[in-house]
């Protein structure tokens, strides 16, 4: 955790956030280490967190392999592993505290209902806002929304240069607790943020799009804004981000010296070719030494080494 000297001296802290939706795969390690890198060469602490808040999409299992590898790897985080599932307290504590400030609304679309909404840039429906004033007669509230008031939002990605997004056109109303009982993951990563001092967030750039919602949230809850750094996410052949989805590879855990310079390379760093013959200590050491954010490419996506 963050201590108040900490803040107060400007102190880096950065994060690495996995979702144990299964095993580790070369994009997870993208924004691992990248994310470690740039805290370490500032001198900064590195946190980790598990989130698994989404329940439904946790495979049995799979936070532990994450960390395993993680630990194989050489990755090495301060301060205990935050668990989302242990923190519902205060995901439930901030939305009390916007919903007393009038700031959330329960609504009782079903997702047919809203099927023939327009689409926000990152693929969700954009909410046609039905229950905003008050429920339709006889229906009863199944989610509920963060009331979104139209105007920009902006800030400057470390990587991909200045986004800008009017939240209430392009997305609406949005979910922050959600129809299963379960708060959305825009909530509990802004509560899990603040709370941890993070203040730098390095993570791909397939969640950039849930940025300026999150910098809303911060805003409406008194938090700082982190800075933000989006690392191109790494894809298969078929342009398709590797995810689980995609069938990703698990990451292989027999050569992580070679692995971790490949991330490097990825990340634009131009390590030496002859790295990885050093060892994954003389990795760790290059990449803490020459890590340069301005060397990242600016693109959200780039094929991954071996599925190029
Ligand atoms: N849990 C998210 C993921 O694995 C990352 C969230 C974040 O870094 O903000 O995609």
């Amino acid at each position: 955790m963050r201590s108040e000297a900490d803040a107060e001296r400007g102190r880096v802290v950065g994060r690495f956030a996995p979702s144990p939706s299964g095993p580790l795969h070369f994009g997870s390690l993208v924004a691992a280490l990248g994310s470690c890198l740039s805290a370490r060469s500032q001198g900064g602490q590195w946190l980790l967190r598990i989130e698994d808040v989404d329940t439904p999409r946790c495979v049995p299992g799979a936070a532990e392999g994450i960390l395993r590898t993680l630990e194989r790897f050489g990755f090495e985080w301060d301060g205990p592993v935050v668990w989302q599932s242990a923190r519902g307290d205060a995901y439930r504590d901030a939305f009390a505290h916007l919903q007393a400030a009038g700031w959330i609304f329960g609504c009782a679309c079903t997702r047919k209902e809203m099927a023939d909404s327009a689409l926000a840039r990152d693929g969700t429906r954009r909410y046609p806002g039905t229950c905003r004033d008050g429920l339709p007669p006889g229906r009863v509230a199944r989610a509920y929304r963060l009331r979104v008031e139209p105007g920009m939002v902006s800030f400057d990605d470390r990587v991909q240069g200045t986004i800008a997004e009017d939240v209430a056109a392009d997305v609406g109303d949005f979910v922050l607790l959600r129809a299963d009982g379960l708060f959305a993951y825009q909530l509990a990563v802004v509560v899990d943020d603040a709370e941890a001092g993070i203040s730098e967030v390095v993570r791909g750039a397939d969640l950039i799009d849930s940025t300026c919602r999150q910098i809303l949230l911060q805003h409406l809850l008194d938090h700082p804004v982190p800075a933000y750094a989006h690392l191109p996410v790494a894809c298969n052949t078929a342009g398709e981000k590797l995810s689980k989805q995609t069938l990703a590879r698990a990451v292989d855990e027999g050569e992580p010296a070679r692995l971790l310079a490949d991330v490097l390379a990825f990340l634009g760093q131009c390590p030496p070719a002859d790295l990885a013959e050093s060892g994954l200590a003389a990795v760790w050491a290059w990449g803490r030494d020459n890590w340069s954010m301005d060397k990242v490419p600016r693109r959200r996506i780039q094929p991954a080494p071996g599925y190029a």
